[in-house]
C-alpha cells in the first residue's frame, strides 16, 4: 500500500452512515432528500494565510470544517457531507493524528460525514468543500432583504478579533479575557440550528467571517439597500465592555472577522418569534438596526454618528 493511501486509511476515514458510498473509490455517492436542493460551497486555508503555521492542529481541523459549515448555515441548509483536499508538506503523523480528530470532533458535532477528498505533498494547504440540504425554495439568500427590515446579528461579536490581535502583539489581554477570546478565534461554533429555524423568517442572511459591516455590506449590496445600525446594540462579550479601550471594541465588533455568527434581515412581524426563537436555543440574538431604502451603513453610537471610513478605523494600527 502506498504511503498516501495508509494516512488516508489511518486520519481520513470513517464509517458514513449518511452516504451510499464513502471514501476509497474513485467517487463517492450520495442521495440528496427528496424536495430539496444540494447546496455546495467550498474554503481554502492556506498556512501563513488564515491560519499561523504553529496553530495546533486539532483546532486547525475543527475550523477548518467549522468554518464551511457556518456557509451551510448561513444558506438554511443542513449540513451532511464534506469533501477534504489536503496538501502536506510532510508527514508528520502526531500533527495529522490531531489535525483529524480536530477535523472529525466537529463532523460529529454537526453530523457531516467525511466522504472523500484528496492528499498531495505541498506547503500546507487545506480545501474542505461542504454539502448541504435544503428546501427547495427556501435557501437563505443575499439577496432577499427589503426595505424597512429589522437586522440582526446573533452571538457575541468581536472576540475572535480581539484574540487574532493578542496572538499578534497589537493588544494584551489578560488571562480570563484572552482564553475565552483564544476559544472564540479558535474554535467557531456555526450556527446550523438558527439557519435552520430561520427559514421561514429571514428575508436574507450571511455569516459574518470578514467582520459585520463588510458582511453586512454584501446583502446591502445584493438585495439594493442602505441601513442604520446602533452600535451599543450590537451583542459583544460582558468582558470586552468592561476591560477594554472603546475604540478597540468598535474596531473589534464592527471589522473583526472570524466571529461565525449569522446576520441577517426579517421583516419587523417576525420580531416576537426571533426573541423566541432566541430563548429556545438559549443564542444571543440582537436587533441591531433597520434596512433603508438609502444606500450605504450609517451606524451611530451614544447618539452619535461614527466615522466609519476605512482609514479613519484601523485602531490597532
Ligand atoms: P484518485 O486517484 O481516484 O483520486 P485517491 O488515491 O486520491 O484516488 O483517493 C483514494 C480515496 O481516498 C478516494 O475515495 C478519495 O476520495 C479519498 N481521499 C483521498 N484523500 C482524502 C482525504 N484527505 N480525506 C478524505 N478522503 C480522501
Ligand atoms: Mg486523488
Amino acid at each position: 500500500m502506498s504511503p498516501e493511501f495508509n494516512l488516508i486509511a489511518k486520519y481520513f476515514t470513517r464509517a458514513t452512515p449518511g452516504a451510499d458510498l464513502g471514501v476509497g473509490d474513485d467517487a463517492a455517492l450520495l442521495r440528496v432528500s427528496e424536495g430539496h436542493q444540494l447546496a455546495i460551497s467550498v474554503d481554502m486555508l492556506v498556512a501563513g494565510t488564515h491560519f499561523f503555521h504553529d496553530a495546533a492542529p486539532y483546532d486547525i481541523g475543527w475550523k477548518s470544517l467549522a468554518v464551511n459549515i457556518s456557509d451551510m448555515a448561513a444558506m438554511g441548509a443542513l449540513p451532511r457531507w464534506a469533501t477534504l483536499a489536503i496538501a502536506l508538506p510532510e508527514i508528520n503523523e502526531p500533527w495529522l493524528a490531531e489535525f483529524s480528530r480536530g477535523l472529525f470532533a466537529c463532523a460529529d458535532t454537526f453530523k457531516v460525514d467525511l466522504i472523500g477528498g484528496d492528499t498531495t505533498r505541498g506547503p500546507l494547504n487545506i480545501s474542505v468543500q461542504i454539502m448541504g440540504e435544503v428546501t427547495i425554495g427556501q435557501a437563505l439568500r443575499r439577496d432577499g432583504a427589503k426595505p424597512g427590515d429589522d437586522i440582526w446579528v446573533s452571538g457575541r461579536l468581536g472576540s475572535a478579533a480581539l484574540g487574532l490581535a493578542h496572538l499578534q502583539g497589537k493588544t494584551v489581554l489578560n488571562g480570563e479575557v484572552a482564553e475565552h477570546c483564544l476559544l472564540a478565534l479558535h474554535k467557531p461554533s456555526p450556527r446550523t440550528a438558527l439557519g435552520l429555524a430561520l427559514r421561514n423568517k429571514a428575508t436574507s442572511c450571511i455569516d459574518v467571517s470578514d467582520g459585520l459591516l463588510a458582511d453586512l455590506g454584501h446583502i446591502l449590496e445584493a438585495s439594493n439597500l442602505g441601513a442604520v445600525v446602533t452600535l451599543e446594540s450590537i451583542g459583544c462579550h460582558d468582558h470586552l465592555r468592561s476591560h477594554l479601550d472603546e475604540s478597540i471594541i468598535q474596531q473589534c465588533i464592527l471589522a473583526g472577522g472570524d466571529d461565525y455568527e449569522l446576520a441577517f434581515t426579517a421583516p419587523q412581524s417576525q420580531r416576537n418569534a426571533i426573541e423566541q426563537l432566541g430563548r429556545q436555543l438559549n443564542l444571543p440574538i440582537s436587533l441591531i438596526g433597520q434596512t433603508t431604502e438609502n444606500p450605504g451603513i450609517r451606524v451611530s453610537y451614544k447618539q452619535n454618528m461614527l466615522d466609519i471610513s476605512k482609514k479613519g478605523f484601523d485602531h490597532f494600527g
